[in-house]
């Protein structure tokens, strides 16, 4: 059984207000202990994709910052490259896009560092040996950094059917190539549905999709040797005309991000501590050039050493709330329904804790300490 720390966003004087929650999750979840004089401590966050307004706040980050540097470690501030076009694909753009966000030195106190390098190709192999991966492509940055706090936005995802710590571990400590190994899914077309608006044709890093002739309508084509399973159009088309094909896939695909997360951690299990938002708890992630109204009320901050706790965790608070009506959650508002399911009926979040405790990442099984 795993300690799960929470402070809820209750407040009524400056002793509640966030940057204070914060700090005491820190020093309750024990996270000082393991930082070492002059680690190199990675804080690995999302700085959200230009558009978006739901990633975490950078001044909550100078809060992790300044506790990192009380223990005597040395933070940087830290995400990997995107794998689909869009304003974070290599580290110029990505910088640049994260200052535009505020997280530049006088706001989170320590420097911002891409962790792949500049276009993706600063990664290490990391042996792990599990069903679907031997070893798993890591960002340099993250396997060379002798401690990590992962502070994760938890929200809704298209084709993980949430996010939280152990996606962020797995797609965001990981290269495009390491991307690119865990989605290895084809997407296709069903041309009844296909509008041909050309979105999923704009939105294609590869430019894998063209338009074929079909009668005398032309309708979108995936050409599946040059498509590297970025997902990208399947979040695009506005009419869902583009699916995986087989449903099995996606629950791999989960799993796969499982054993990537793993990966991420290896070598310094005990030194990683995670921290989890729960607030302005959207449809999708914050890869969208926008961010949706909350499907839930705001709930409050948690802190722990073990992921699979953290996220089980942050999924059952969720669950207990009422869902708000008008919203994309289109099903289960009541408290204790499940509200990923009532965003996705199909979704595969939960395989990301089953198949992740079945692994050994860590403990479905949390003890929810007040703070
Ligand atoms: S076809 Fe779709 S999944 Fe394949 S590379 Fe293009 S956008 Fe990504
Ligand atoms: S985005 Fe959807 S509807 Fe538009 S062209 Fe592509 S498949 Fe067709």
């Amino acid at each position: 059984m795993s300690n799960v720390y929470f402070c809820d966003f209750k407040a009524s004087d400056f002793k509640d207000s966030k940057v204070e929650k914060i700090k005491r999750l820190f020093q309750k979840a024990g996270f000082a202990k393991f930082l070492n004089k002059d680690d190199l401590t990675a804080i690995k966050i999302h700085f959200g994709e230009r558009g978006n307004d739901a990633y975490i706040n950078p001044v909550f980050v100078r809060q992790v910052v300044d506790k990192i540097k009380e223990a005597g470690a040395k933070p940087f501030v830290t995400d990997t490259n995107t794998l689909y076009s869009g304003e974070r694909h290599n580290s110029v753009d990505h910088l640049t896009v994260a200052l535009e966000h505020g997280f530049n030195y006088t706001v989170i106190n320590a420097p911002v560092i891409i962790a792949d390098g500049l276009r993706s190709k600063n990664f290490r192999n990391v042996e792990i040996d599990l069903k679907h991966f031997k070893t798993a492509k890591i960002a340099a940055d993250i396997v060379d950094s002798d401690s990590m706090i992962v502070m994760s936005h938890v929200k809704g995802h298209p084709m993980a059917g949430f996010g939280g710590a152990v996606k962020n571990l797995a797609m965001g400590c990981a290269p495009a190539k390491g991307k690119e190994d865990q989605h290895s899914f084809r997407p296709t077309v069903d041309t009844q549905k296909c509008i041909a608006c050309g979105k999923c044709i704009k939105v294609c890093p590869k430019e894998a999709i063209s338009y074929k002739s079909y009668g005398s309508s032309k309708k979108a084509f995936i050409d599946k040797n040059i498509c590297i399973g970025c997902g990208q159009c399947v979040s695009e088309c506005p009419v869902k005309a583009i699916s995986i094909e087989d449903e099995n896939d996606l629950s791999k695909f989960v799993e796969r991000i499982a054993e990537y997360a793993l990966a991420s951690v290896k070598g310094k299990e005990e030194k990683v501590g995670y921290i989890n938002f729960l607030m302005n708890i959207t449809h999708d992630c914050d890869c969208f050039p926008f961010s949706d109204a909350s499907i839930v009320p705001d709930i409050g901050i948690l802190a722990s050493t073990d992921p699979i706790a953290i996220d089980m965790a942050s999924v059952d608070l969720i669950n207990q709330q009422l869902g708000f009506e008008g919203t994309r959650l289109k099903d289960n508002h009541k408290p204790g329904c499940d509200k990923f399911a009532g965003l996705r009926p199909d979704n595969h979040g939960m395989v990301q804790i089953n198949y992740g405790e079945e692994i050994g990442l860590g403990s479905k099984k949390y003890k929810l300490i007040k703070v």
